[in-house]
């Protein structure tokens, strides 16, 4: 067997087009060439530490071009990467590194004390600075020697575990294998019509699959330059986007929001983007408007990290017809929408959303039940989320099937009250869930976030409301907070609201 891992993709592009710019971060650019040599050191590094075929490599960090390295060259050596997320707290990175067994974490300086207590046995890499008990990053590539490493690497073997966000309960770590990423890619970049001119702005987090499967695999397979950034600051990405030409990014919708408010939005240069895909969250009518106005492609997606993560996609071609909806299945990939009796629904009929392709992962790490249960048919992957497909097969997502609120016998779908409330001057934020009722059973109550200055109360909603919405869609009760509390891949945690308000 020969190396078919998504790890020789330095090595392959670098024989393509040696002196082009990979990556840029913090202002340098590595080319491809440097990229393959700097992959195949840090595999020989990671060898010397004990890693090899099987073994886990964990990486704890804000984005840092570190997460693409360690990838490719945990798959040269058929090891498995392991991203964690940098904005969990100390007792779940511990879980993430307990239940996956990491033998080796590379983590950055700032997240140094939650990475040495998670660490237990594992060896520590220290990126950016030095640390008198561990090797630094940059001094094991510089040391390593810089041989190929020809290790048999197929499309079955893993490639990354990712543990999913846990709002719906304990983390799950999702098995990707070779060929899922490479199927994920081929849809990215068959779908968005992504070509090696691009540059590909990655401000979302590197630790979840649409920031690493959908923006900067697909940019390196092509040939084109990622740029990282270690966070999301509005300002400085509208500087990014204007000076780096950025023709693609990805992001939840609150970060579109956030550019979208800006001061500078309306003077930064963004011509040069040919399309931006906008996911992981319901998307406000409003986010959609603002951008088509600017004569901007945003293109929908849907997907979960099971699915690696893309299962829709509004291509850029269709996104004047079809906005609002997330599109059709992704190239390689087809999708369902089943209902309650798990027949196939008819279009404009509402029904859990299912997918199936090569890009759908293959298991939980060591959670066999949970991987049979989220499997229908043994190859249908149930989302847990309602979807509504039109009779040309455009699904638009309604919702999740854990947040629908039942009242009185009618179904009550969070998200289309949300979006009707955030068409209300001066409301930033908004969130509705159930709350339990004696009579009805359980009741939507709305929090909702304001500009400075702006005040709101039930009478006001309910009037604003009462044309747009059925009668029973209306909250029964307002609650206004400061934030609308979210996770890191712009999730609201309905689970905080309801324990705080139920
Ligand atoms: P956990 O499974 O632990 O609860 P999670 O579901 O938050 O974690 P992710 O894989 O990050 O894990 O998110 C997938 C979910 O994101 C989907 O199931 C869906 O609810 C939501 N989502 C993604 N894209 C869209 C979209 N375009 N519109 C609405 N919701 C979306």
């Amino acid at each position: 067997m020969r190396n078919e891992g998504t790890g020789t993709w330095p090595h392959r592009r670098a024989r393509l087009s040696s002196d082009k710019t990979a990556i840029t971060f913090r202002g340098r650019a590595t080319t491809y060439r440097e990229l393959d040599d700097r992959v195949t050191r840090l595999a020989h590094a990671l060898r010397s530490l004990g890693v090899g075929r099987g073994d886990r490599v964990a990486l704890l960090s804000t984005n840092h071009p570190a997460y693409l390295e360690t990838l490719f060259a945990a798959g040269l050596l058929r090891a498995i990467f392991v991203p964690l997320n940098a904005r969990l707290t100390a007792p779940e990175v511990d879980y993430a590194m307990r239940d996956s067994g990491a033998t080796v974490l590379v983590h950055s300086r700032e997240l140094g004390e939650m990475a040495r207590s998670a660490a237990g046995e594992a060896t520590r890499v220290v990126l950016d600075a030095p640390d008198p008990d561990a090797p630094g990053y940059e001094e094991l590539i510089a040391s390593a020697d810089q041989s190929r490493i020809d290790e048999p690497v197929s499309h079955d073997d893993p490639c990354f575990i990712m543990y999913t966000s846990g709002t719906t309960g304990r983390p799950k770590g999702v098995v990707l294998t070779h060929g899922n990423i490479v199927f994920s890619v081929m849809n990215a970049v068959i779908d968005l019509d992504l070509d090696s001119h691009e540059a590909a702005l990655v401000c979302a987090p590197l630790f979840h699959t649409a920031a690493l499967d959908f923006v900067a695999l697909p940019t390196l397979l092509k040939g084109g330059n990622v740029v990282v950034e270690e966070g999301f600051e509005p300002g400085r990405i509208l500087q990014v986007l204007e000076r780096e030409c950025i023709t693609y990014t990805f992001g939840v919708p609150t970060m579109f929001d956030a550019l979208s408010a800006h001061p500078a939005w309306e003077t930064t240069d963004l011509s040069a983007i040919r399309r931006v895909v906008v996911a992981a969250a319901p998307v406000p009518p409003r986010t959609l408007r603002t951008y088509t106005e600017r004569g901007i492609k945003i293109c929908q997606g849907y997907g979960l990290t099971e699915t690696g993560p893309g299962a829709l996609i509004l291509t850029p071609d269709d996104v004047e017809r079809k906005l609002g909806t997330a599109g059709v299945p992704h190239f390689f990939t087809d999708v369902r929408i089943v209902d309650a009796d798990g027949r196939e629904a008819a279009p404009g009929e509402r029904g859990e959303i299912q997918i199936c392709g090569p890009n759908v992962m293959r298991e939980y790490w060591n959670r066999p039940d949970a991987t049979a249960d989220t499997f229908a048919d043994g190859r249908w992957l149930r989302s847990g989320d309602v979807g509504v497909a039109d009779a040309h097969g455009f699904v638009a997502v309604v919702d999740r099937l854990k947040d629908l609120i039942i009242s009185g016998g009618e179904n009550i779908y969070p998200a289309e009250v949300e979006a009707a409330i955030l068409e209300m001057p001066g409301v930033t934020g908004c969130a509705v869930f159930g709350v339990p009722h004696e009579k009805w059973g359980e009741v939507g109550c709305a929090a909702v976030a304001l500009e400075d200055g702006h005040e709101l109360d039930h009478t006001q909603l309910a009037e604003f409301l009462a044309p747009r919405l059925a009668k029973y869609k209306i909250p029964r009760s307002l609650v206004v907070v400061d934030e609308i509390p979210r996770n890191a891949t712009g999730k609201i945690r309905k689970d905080l609201l309801r324990r705080q308000f139920a």
